[in-house]
């Protein structure tokens, strides 16, 4: 059965683009099923790792919907996986759309998911109208957008777009709490996915353009009262490990004149962070410390050993190296007076991606033809697209989330405001496959 949303067809090329709304939002609901945590009252928590049972049978189920559409599959060393409608010109360059479907753990059910099966449902809702495209178009399952497992986001389109070095990549550990120390070569060959990481890179100038559909995981749509966004820049994310090492000991008899408390001198490189970071001044600098490990972690033991793990993103990486910069010097004189070792290393740091203005022209016709108000807008979030940036022209489009939630089992995004996010999806894919 097919279900109309209430706004009218896109009139893009003349075709009558309908999404089906109901059917969207099962298979969204579907796919949150497979998760290691029981949907709570608080809203649907996921939680799938990737390469994980539940992450292999969320893809397996993705595979046999995309069979059905008669869509051919591609899976390459690192579980990328690649569905094409192929065009009546198979030689050109396709267009492609895409984004992944591992969730961090405790999460919401739209991030990422939207742009698979958004992608996914603009290809059956172009079917229906009777397009028949000149370029192939390609919906695009990107590994590990996440870093949950191996420390890293975007695995998948890091490999694609020859960012990351593929023996790196594969000796990257991928530890999960509770369980055995792995390394993604390992974890990727018992999932199926073998042959070396070099053959995941793909050539620049392989896809004609890239179009993601992502949750805003932001609020400034929903405050504005708009309904779709359109990227035009993403920000640069690095991610930075502190480890401060002091001396540990029994938490009554080592006196606190003697103390070298690893925690204490982990508490003033946070608030550091935090307060050079405000100090730009500037809205779209931000900094976390997410990760705190404490050793040996017992609350009668004075911490010896603690590892931060920071994240600042901005859309001008010199001022994010300038907040590092004071947070270095910082660093250094809180390992001299409170007499610990501090060390810093590098997890990644990546450069901004500005998105095509020719593809946020094409969407920009899509929206004013369906008299849709679109905001163009800066993602401080990470995405694939940040990635796919290097081998094609990109953009992303954004629907509102309710709040700007994300990252959290209440994270929502309403079918009214996904069906429209596809249709224009849809529409887009299709005039540029025309191109
Ligand atoms: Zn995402």
């Amino acid at each position: 059965m097919q279900t109309q949303t209430g706004t009218p067809p896109s009139r893009t090329d003349s075709l009558e683009i309908a999404i089906d709304s109901t059917r969207m939002t099962s298979e969204l609901q579907t796919l949150s099923t497979f998760t290691s945590i029981e949907p709570s009252s608080k809203g649907t928590a996921v939680t799938r790792i990737v390469f994980t049972p539940d992450d292999m049978r969320a893809r397996a189920w993705l595979k046999d919907l995309a069979r059905s559409e008669g869509l051919t599959i591609r899976e390459d060393a690192v579980g990328n996986t690649f569905f094409r409608w192929v065009g009546t010109e198979p030689d050109l360059s396709a267009v492609a759309t895409g984004s992944h479907i591992d969730a961090i753990p405790h999460a919401g059910m739209y991030d990422g998911t939207v742009g698979v099966l958004g992608g996914l449902e603009a290809i059956r809702a172009l079917k229906r109208s009777g397009a028949r495209p000149r370029r192939s178009i390609e919906l695009v399952l990107l590994t590990s957008e996440e870093p949950t497992r191996f420390g890293i986001g975007c695995l998948g389109s890091r490999l694609i777009s020859g960012t990351i070095n593929p023996d790196r990549a594969d000796g990257l550990h991928g530890a999960q709490r509770g369980s055995e120390d792995e390394t993604l070569a390992q974890v990727r060959t018992a999932a199926g996915f073998k042959g070396p990481l070099s053959t995941v890179r793909l050539p620049q100038g392989h896809y004609h353009a890239w179009v993601e559909l992502h949750i805003e995981q932001g609020p400034l749509l929903e405050r504005e009262g708009l309904l779709l966004g359109i990227v035009t820049a993403i920000a640069a994310p690095a991610g930075y490990r502190f480890t401060i090492e002091g001396i540990g000991g029994h938490a009554g008899a080592l006196l606190m004149p003697d103390r070298r408390d690893a925690l204490c001198a982990a508490a003033e490189i946070i608030l550091s962070i935090e307060s050079h970071t405000l100090a730009t001044g500037a809205i779209d600098t931000v900094a976390t410390v997410g990760i705190c490990d404490v050793y040996p972690g017992a609350v009668n033991s004075v911490p010896s050993r603690v590892t931060l793990q920071v994240d600042i993103r901005d859309t001008d990486p010199a001022r994010r190296e300038s907040v590092m910069h004071a947070v270095r010097r910082d660093v250094v004189s809180i390992a001299t007076c409170r007499e610990v070792r501090i060390s810093e290393a590098l997890v990644n740091a990546d450069n901004p991606a500005t998105c095509s203005p020719h593809l946020v022209g094409v969407i920009d016709d899509v929206c004013r033809g369906d008299g849709i108000t679109a905001k163009h807008m800066v993602s401080r979030a990470y995405h694939d697209s940040l990635f796919m940036a290097r081998i094609s022209p990109i953009v992303m489009i954004f629907i509102p989330c309710r709040g700007g939630v994300s990252h959290r089992p209440d994270e929502y995004a309403s079918p009214a405001d996904i069906a429209r996010g596809t249709r224009v999806l849809a529409a887009t894919l299709g005039k540029l496959a025309s191109e």
